[in-house]
C-alpha cells in the first residue's frame, strides 16, 4: 500500500483513479490543480505522485520542477498522447515515468509498483566510497575530499549508479535505461551533458580525467584516480598541461579529443 496523490482537474478521471487505486489497497489524496497538488507534496509527503500534465493553473511541467526541487517522490506523468513531446520534456525533467490516458488500472498498478521498487533501493541506506568520493544515497549527498558537491537529481542519479560498480565500464545503453528510464534510446544527448556538468562539478574533464573515464564507444567507468606519484616531476608529461588544465594552448592538432582517448584507456 501506498500514500498516492492524484494531481488532475478532471472530475471524472480524479473520481475514477480514486475508485481503482482505493481498490487495489492505496491510500489515494487528490489536487485539481498544480499549486494544491504541490503543497500536499511538501506537507503531506505522499510516496508517489500522479501528474496530470495539463492542469488549468499551472502548467504540469512546472508543478515537477516545483516537486523536484523540494521532494525526490516518484512522479508518473499522466498524458493524452504517447508520441506527445511533452512528456519527453517531462522525463527529461525528472518525471519517473507515464502512463497514456485512456489506462488500464492494471497498467498504472504496475508502473506504481515499478517506481516504488525503485525508490526504495535509492532509499536504501548506503554509502558508496571511490577513492577520496564519497556518495551517500540516502541522503543524497556527494563529497570529495571532504568537501561538499551539489548535484542536481540526474547528476546524482547517475553519478551514484556509476559508484555502484566503481572500476567498470558501464554501458551508455544502460544509463540511459537505469538512469533515464529510456529504453529505446533518445537521451544520449542529455546523458552526454550531465555528464560533462558532472565533471565540471568533480572539477575534472574529458580531457583531463580523475573519476571519470569515457570509454569510446562502450561507456562509462568510474575509478579512483591512481596515486599521485611521489616525485611529479618524472612523470611530468611534456608541456605540464595538467597544472593549468588549460586546453586552448594546445593547438588545433591537440584538441580534446586526441587527449581524452591518451588519458582513458590508456594503461
Ligand atoms: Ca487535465
Amino acid at each position: 500500500m501506498a500514500h498516492v496523490l492524484v494531481v488532475e482537474d478532471d472530475p471524472a478521471i480524479r473520481s475514477g483513479l480514486v475508485r481503482s487505486l482505493s481498490e487495489r489497497g492505496h491510500a489515494v489524496a487528490t489536487a485539481p490543480n498544480g499549486l494544491d497538488g504541490l503543497r500536499q507534496v511538501v506537507d503531506d509527503r505522499p510516496d508517489v505522485v500522479l501528474l496530470d500534465l495539463g492542469l488549468p493553473d499551472v502548467d504540469g511541467h512546472s508543478v515537477l520542477s516545483m516537486i523536484r526541487a523540494v521532494r525526490a517522490v516518484p512522479v508518473i506523468v499522466v498524458t493524452a498522447r504517447d508520441d506527445d513531446p511533452s512528456v519527453v520534456r517531462a522525463l527529461d525533467a525528472g518525471a519517473d515515468d507515464y502512463v497514456v490516458k485512456p489506462f488500464r488500472a492494471e497498467q498504472l498498478e504496475a508502473r506504481i509498483r515499478a517506481v516504488l521498487r525503485r525508490a526504495a533501493t535509492q532509499d536504501a541506506a548506503s554509502t558508496l566510497t571511490v577513492g577520496d568520493l564519497v556518495v551517500e544515497l540516502a541522503p543524497r549527498t556527494v563529497t570529495l575530499e571532504g568537501r561538499a558537491v551539489e548535484l542536481s537529481r540526474r547528476e546524482f542519479d547517475l553519478l551514484a549508479h556509476l559508484a555502484a560498480r566503481p572500476g567498470e565500464v558501464v554501458n551508455k545503453r544502460e544509463l540511459l535505461a537505469e538512469v533515464w528510464h529510456q529504453v529505446y534510446g533518445g537521451a544520449e544527448r542529455s546523458l552526454d551533458v550531465h555528464l560533462s556538468w558532472l565533471r565540471r562539478k568533480l572539477g575534472e574533464s574529458a580531457a583531463e580525467p580523475r573519476y571519470l573515464h569515457s570509454v569510446r564507444g562502450v561507456g562509462i567507468r568510474l575509478a579512483a584516480p591512481d596515486p599521485a606519484p611521489d616525485n611529479p616531476s618524472d612523470t611530468a608529461p611534456d608541456g605540464g598541461s595538467e597544472a593549468t588544465g588549460n586546453t586552448s594552448d594546445r593547438g588545433p592538432d591537440g584538441g580534446s579529443e586526441s587527449t581524452d582517448r591518451v588519458h582513458d584507456e590508456s594503461p
